[in-house]
């Protein structure tokens, strides 16, 4: 079970409002990942390195625990890809928008509801 109980309010706030309705189209949400501590986040960025050989590489997809919304609870993974691709179609209508062009799963409170979602970054680095 990932943790959110220390997700930002208003994100938890949204994503319940978009799996309400993802749900009416049949299309149910599973959070993937949450909040994580400072400590979890420098873990996976060490596995990532291990990975992918090299810090810069690991970099392009996972954050340091500095850098990472996840950290500060202002970032949610949401899966499988079907609630996804729903997320990315209606997301801006709940503020939630794709941050990173190669990661489809995760979601920032980034517009108001609505709102136009702002470019995407190509990568987390
Ligand atoms: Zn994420």
């Amino acid at each position: 079970m990932p943790a959110i109980t220390l997700l930002d309010d208003e994100l938890l706030a949204a994503v319940r409002a978009a799996a309400a309705d993802a749900a009416d189209d049949g299309i149910e949400f599973r959070i993937t990942s949450g909040w994580r501590s400072a400590e979890y986040q420098q873990r996976l960025l060490d596995d990532a390195v291990l990975e992918y050989g090299s810090l810069e590489e690991a970099r392009r997809f996972v954050s340091t625990p500095e850098g990472s919304n996840h950290v500060t609870g202002r970032a949610i993974d949401i899966g499988p890809t079907d609630a996804d691709s729903w997320l990315s179609q209606h997301g801006a209508d709940y503020g939630l928008c794709q941050t990173y062009s190669n990661e489809m799963w995760h979601f920032e409170l980034s517009t108001e509801p609505g709102g136009e979602c702002p470019a995407m970054l190509p990568d987390a680095s």
